[in-house]
């Protein structure tokens, strides 16, 4: 081995739940191997084919490595090199002329493309409060359900991934972990091996559920009526563990009466199973111990997503299954970390200084962009500076939201490693670096540990981190306030209080939260009664689209639509990885053969995917993932792959779930035929 190479802690930064202990060796600046720590627990040593080919995507050749000015028209991606002082000299300036005016003028819309502490909101959200912008509801992928674990456990909170290697009975619950939860999935076979019963409940037949011992292809947004028949026969034959109910349920009377209303053979009729699926998986569930559900955020995409999750969320606590380390539920881990975070150092609401920006929902961004401004609503947006987000190619109704882009009086700004489908309408595109070029420090979603990412190699090009662009936009803007001093170490440095043990952080890159390892075995939600909350009564909310609530549409457009994602994609992440894109081929729609069938359509064939809203070609699959009246539109491609410049977005809505405003992108009705 060369004496020059160098191995550095890392962690993923993806929107996954794995959160990956990662180890990069370099030689000089040249990256070596990525790879999974074998020493961190879950991480075990493996990384997904995404991240495996980071170093593909950080020296990819399209790499955004100077400041560009646009040349064409919006949306045209046509820009010339700027220096970095040009670029941000006009972008203070322009934002501060509007900032004089109404700082709420002026959106930050950002997600999830780093999950980092520092990269992610720290120097970022510093400006944004001092500036007075608008606030963003960040919205877009689990709100619905995060409201729904909180309303339900006081937090999100749930069990340790490690645990399900020991459960008897996992329910897969809206979750193609092979694709999308990898090393729980690892868990999971740990499990089957040793003897377990796998059942995955999800409407696509995913390669996840086709491991599985069952599969249950409920209807989309029908997992709250699944849950309820589960409660009829949990009431019906027995099956209740009353003590752990009496202790740790408030509001069960109202729940059991509710509950007796929902026989298997209406939870069946409402999701298109039979009643027999239904009573087994009940069975199943109350008498195999310990029982463990992972459910994910696919299942919350729907208008009802949010009381769906607190109906499945109470099952564990109708069953005692949380008296075990193995038994219980995982959507989210994240609220086990809130403690451990100086998020209020990190972010700096105080720069407010009492004043109350509004809020602008990001799946609703298409309207917003489009509203003219006005009581209610606000001032019309001038500005929009966009980071850690394609939103053009992953918000919902993309009609909209590219007419919203294109507009001329709006200034944008985009921070970005490539020219995405949103860079190709930005004014001003500003290189970031990729996580193997900064700091950052994080936690994770979907397991109990905080990590630590240095920096393997210098930025490539002339790219700069995005609390760095902050930064120096801060200095630029006038703004004094020691905090816009304190650099990306310091960030990643300071972003988790003593409540972590540190030197295990630094030393090993990773440390693990103090988390119980049953931590409701005996109650203790993190509600104020410390019971979990059925109240007020969870309810089945029918979808936005579809048969009994939009009768006249689904006459009109029978087929339900999903958009999951593409296995090697992560949300719209990867789409231009090259050996990644070669392995999905072409964007599709998979559909089920009796459904092709009436249509005259097959397999491989071309297709126009249309509503109301617009239309996507693509190639139609007839795999056997799809099930009757249900077409999964595999996500999410970048526009600009699209036979027509579209992706499956182009046929979403921006109407909201029931909680946490967020976007029902699975809720949904299309028409399709042949091209
Ligand atoms: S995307 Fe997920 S599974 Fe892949 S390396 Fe990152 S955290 Fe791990």
């Amino acid at each position: 081995m060369s004496e020059s190479l160098r191995t550095v802690h890392a962690a993923c930064p993806h929107d996954c739940p794995d959160t990956c202990a990662m180890k990069v060796t370099v030689d000089g600046e040249r990256i070596v191997r990525i790879q999974g720590d074998p020493d961190h627990l879950t991480t075990h040593g493996a990384l997904c084919t995404k991240v495996s080919r980071y170093a593909e995507r950080t020296d990819h050749p399209e790499r955004v490595l100077t400041p560009l000015r646009r040349v064409g028209a919006k949306g045209e991606g046509r820009f010339e090199p700027v220096s970095w002082d040009e670029a941000l000299d006009d972008i203070a300036a322009r934002l501060a002329a509007i900032a004089a005016r109404q700082p709420e003028a002026i959106v930050p819309y950002s997600y999830a493309g780093t999950m980092g502490l520092v990269q992610g909101e720290s120097m970022a959200a510093r400006f944004w409060h001092r500036l007075g912008a608008s606030r963003l509801h960040r919205s877009i992928c689990a709100e619905a359900g995060g409201e729904g674990l909180a309303a339900t456990y006081g937090g999100k909170l749930g069990m340790h991934v490690q645990h399900f290697a020991e459960s008897r009975l996992i329910l897969v619950w809206g979750s193609h972990s092979i694709a999308s939860n990898l090393h729980f999935w690892t868990y999971a076979q740990a499990a089957k091996r040793a003897g377990a019963k796998l059942i995955a409940i999800d409407p696509r037949r995913t390669e996840t559920a086709e491991k599985c011992h069952q599969h249950l292809a409920l209807r989309p947004g029908t997992d709250g009526a699944l849950a309820l028949g589960l409660m009829h026969e949990l009431i019906t034959q027995g099956w209740l563990d009353q003590d752990y109910i009496d202790r740790h349920v408030e509001g069960w009377p109202a729940l059991r009466e509710l509950a007796l209303q929902w026989p298997p053979e209406r939870s069946a009729a409402a999701c298109g199973l039979t009643a027999d699926e239904v009573r087994g998986l009940a069975r199943d569930y109350a008498t195999t111990a310990p029982a463990a559900i992972r459910l994910n955020y696919g299942m919350q995409r729907v208008r009802g997503g949010g009381n769906a999750v607190r109906l499945i969320a109470l099952l564990p606590c109708l069953t005692g299954a949380w008296r075990h380390r193995a038994g219980g539920l995982l959507l989210s881990a994240s609220g086990w970390a809130a403690p451990a975070k100086r998020s209020a150092w990190l972010q700096r609401p105080d720069l407010l200084a009492g004043r109350q920006p509004r809020t602008v929902n990001m799946s609703t961004i298409g309207d917003a962009l489009l509203h003219p401004g006005g009581a209610g609503f606000g001032p019309k947006i001038e500005a929009l500076v966009v980071y850690n987000s394609n939103p053009v190619a992953v918000a919902p109704e993309s009609g909209k939201v590219v007419a919203g882009f294109r507009r001329e009086d709006l200034f944008t700004v985009v921070l970005e490693h490539f020219l995405t489908d949103t860079a190709d309408h930005a004014d001003y595109v500003l290189p970031a670096t990729t996580q193997l070029e900064h700091w950052d420090a994080h936690t994770s979603y979907g397991h109990t540990w905080v990590l630590i990412n240095q920096p393997a190699i210098p930025p490539r090009g002339q790219s700069r981190s995005n609390a760095e662009i902050f930064r120096q936009l801060a200095t630029r803007m006038g703004f004094t306030e020691p905090c816009f001093q304190d650099s990306d170490e310091a960030l990643a440095r300071g972003a988790f209080n003593d409540s972590i043990d540190h030197a295990a952080l630094w030393r090993d890159g990773w440390t693990r939260l103090p988390v119980p390892d049953a931590p409701f075995a005996d109650g203790g939600f993190a509600t104020p009664s410390g019971k979990a909350l059925a109240t007020p009564l969870p309810e089945v909310v029918l979808n936005h689209e579809c048969q009994e609530a939009t009768p006249e549409l689904a006459a009109r457009y029978p087929l339900a639509m999903i958009s999951p994602p593409a296995r090697h994609f992560l949300n719209s992440t990867f789409v231009n990885v090259k050996s990644l894109r070669a392995i999905e081929g072409d964007p599709c729609l998979e559909m089920h053969a009796d459904d092709a069938a009436a249509r005259g359509l097959a397999d491989g064939q071309p297709v126009r995917v249309f509503n109301d809203r617009g239309e996507h070609h693509c190639v139609l699959r007839v795999n056997g993932r799809a099930r009757p009246g249900v077409v999964n539109g595999l996500g999410v491609w970048w526009r600009k792959f699209g036979r027509n410049g579209t992706n499956v977005n182009e046929l979403t809505h921006q109407q909201l779930t029931d909680l946490g405003q967020a976007p029902s992108f699975y809720d949904c009705l299309v028409e399709v035929t042949a091209l």
